[in-house]
């Protein structure tokens, strides 16, 4: 497929912001794609290169696709950080360069879709010596055979910021209008597909060739699948209303999510919610799951939570969100801060899928199978009861013990992934907090010169992120919080768009818990809403920006603060 073909579809979708124009504008792009072999191009339209499920990253950043559009237009280094200043996004500055070599030059040849894509997958491929060497020549090849036009998506499709304004919910309804014809309940087989598959290229292939083949995607052990979510409730009352009586409920435990998968071959493999890969920071957990799971195959949901082992005290998430990322001196960390694994449901067993089976089912599967250790791996701490007094007495429990609160379960209820069901309910003490994600931040002044100490906070409507406030405070010099603003910045600078005096737009990528008193209306975010008093509490780093607070769950606090 020819690359102008996809760049005329990335400009008219840039250009329409109507949403049902987008659906409309993929839909007829996918009408071509459906005639290609390769499914896979539909990555591209997403502005990625591998599916959803596959985390890694290109590596590429601002200054070296500088050197890349210096080496194929000739323009120097200096140049171009100029043209950036005053057109404030890299992918119109190759745009506009290539289009001036153009016209001293008259070579020609066609960029493919199928190229883009294959060059894009190497830039992965390279690490030690000379890898910034041969990325610059994978771009730079690009670039060299692209139009003006090409160059811009190129570009931005390498700094992950297209432009484009759609996300999964407009894929979803495009291949839904081509395949299988618009209506609810082909929405939501296409939705459960994805939720199951993480992947696009392998929902819109099942798609062509029809709903049954669609229906008869399963889950398989060792690809991520999306976790199901749970909605809130203030009281006990309200709980047992939404979920029925008797319920199952969970202590709700204070780590982050794992979602632990032995393959038919015997393989193990760890996945957080934002279905990264983190096998290899958690050694001790495929020993435990090893040593105390039975089953040929598996896909456990659960939740890691860290503690001290010299108190056996159960520790933050904040201390433990460290170990997610780390690549080196793992060993250490499996002794310093070692997590314990508190299993509560299971999706996968011997080869079937359980996600239609009835949650009480399940729970007396993984109660079979798990063989309980203490510190290691077990199944959750629950009750079942349709009592509210007992209720009361395992929630007080559970708050005693250090636990954030309480889940309540219905018993009857399958397991959806990717949504946030009202098959479960969270119960904990109120708290103004949400999660969002950072848009931009701004350099300090006097004795924090040179780091970001102000950031660009934002919640999200449909695939767009809205400003909520700025927060300042909350973070430290030194790493009090697993993070400090230096290392913020650190991590910011990697995802810098667009540099304005003191202040820098970043790819929203981070998300951070925030906590405020009130929430006010005000003009002067693009969410129509501010965050008083915020307060910076923790870095997300298990979370997707796919996560964060929806401007809807922002009006309806709004709404119960009046
Ligand atoms: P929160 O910020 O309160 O953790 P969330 O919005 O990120 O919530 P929810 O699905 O609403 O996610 O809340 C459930 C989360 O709580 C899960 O994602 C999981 O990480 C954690 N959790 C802890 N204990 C349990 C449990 N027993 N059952 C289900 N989830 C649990």
């Amino acid at each position: 497929m020819r690359y102008s073909l996809l760049c005329q579809v990335y400009e008219e979708l840039e250009k329409n912001p109507s949403r049902l124009k987008k659906i409309e504008i993929l839909a007829s792009f996918l009408k071509n794609l459906k005639k290609e072999k390769n499914k896979e191009l539909i990555y591209l339209v997403q502005g990625r290169v591998f599916p959803d499920y596959n985390k890694q990253e290109l590596g590429v950043s601002s200054q070296l696709i500088k050197k890349a559009i210096s080496k194929s237009t000739g323009a120097d280094e200096s140049e171009i950080t100029k043209l950036w200043k005053t057109i404030g996004d890299l992918g119109s500055v190759a745009e506009s360069l290539v289009a001036k070599k153009k016209q001293s030059t008259l070579t020609k040849r066609e960029l493919t879709a199928e190229k883009v894509l294959e060059n894009l997958r190497k830039l992965t491929e390279f690490t030690g010596p000379g890898t910034v060497a041969k990325k610059i020549s994978l771009v730079s090849e690009l670039l060299t055979s692209a139009t003006p036009l090409e160059a811009r998506y190129v570009v931005r499709t390498i700094l992950g910021d297209l432009r484009v304004g759609i996300g999964s919910g407009t894929i979803r309804d495009a291949i839904v209008s081509v395949c299988l014809g618009k209506g609810k309940e082909n929405s939501e087989l296409v939705q459960e597909t994805y939720d199951k598959t993480a992947d696009f290229a392998l929902v819109f292939e099942k798609a062509c060739k029809g709903k049954k083949t669609l229906s008869n995607v399963e889950l398989h052990p060792g690809k991520p699948v999306k976790v199901m979510l749970f909605q809130k409730e203030k009281t006990i009352e309200n709980g047992f209303k939404r979920v029925g009586k008797p319920c199952l409920i969970d202590m709700k435990y204070d780590g982050f999510r794992m979602m632990i998968n032995k393959d038919n071959n015997g393989e193990i493999k760890i996945f957080t919610r934002r279905l990264e890969d983190v096998t290899k920071q958690f050694p001790e957990v495929i020993s435990y799951v090893k040593k105390y799971v039975k089953g040929k195959s598996f896909i456990l949901d659960s939740e890691a939570v860290g503690f001290s082992p010299k108190t056996k005290k159960y520790m933050p998430f904040q201390e433990i969100s460290q170990r997610i990322k780390r690549k080196y001196d793992i060993e250490l960390l499996v002794k310093k801060l070692p997590v314990e694994i508190n299993v509560f449901d299971i999706l996968y067993y011997n080869g079937k899928s359980l996600i239609k089976t009835p949650f009480k089912k399940r729970r007396e599967l993984i109660e079979k199978v798990i063989k309980n250790q203490k510190w290691k791996i077990q199944t959750s701490e629950a009750i079942i009861t349709d009592n509210e007094k007992e209720a009361e007495k395992f929630y007080k429990k559970a708050l005693e013990k250090g636990e954030e609160g309480i889940m309540m379960k219905n018993l009857s209820a399958p397991y959806k992934p990717g949504s946030r069901v009202g098959y479960g309910v969270k119960i904990k003490p109120e708290e103004n907090e949400f999660d969002l994600v950072i848009t931009g931040a701004e350099y300090g002044t006097g004795k924090r010169a040179g780091w970001l100490t102000s950031f660009d906070i934002a919640c999200k409507k449909g695939d767009k992120f809205l400003g909520i406030g700025k927060v300042s405070t909350g973070l430290k010099e030194k790493s009090e919080l697993g993070v400090s603003y230096k290392e913020m910045t650190q991590k910011l600078k990697l995802l810098i768009i667009k540099t304005k005096g003191r202040h820098i737009s970043v790819k929203p990528e981070l998300v951070v818990t925030v906590t405020y008193q009130n929430i006010q209306k005000s003009p002067k975010y693009a969410s129509g809403y501010a965050l008083r008093f915020p307060r910076f509490t923790r870095l997300r780093p298990d979370r997707s920006p796919n996560d964060i607070a929806t401007l809807n769950e922002i009006k309806r606090e709004h709404e119960k603060s009046k």
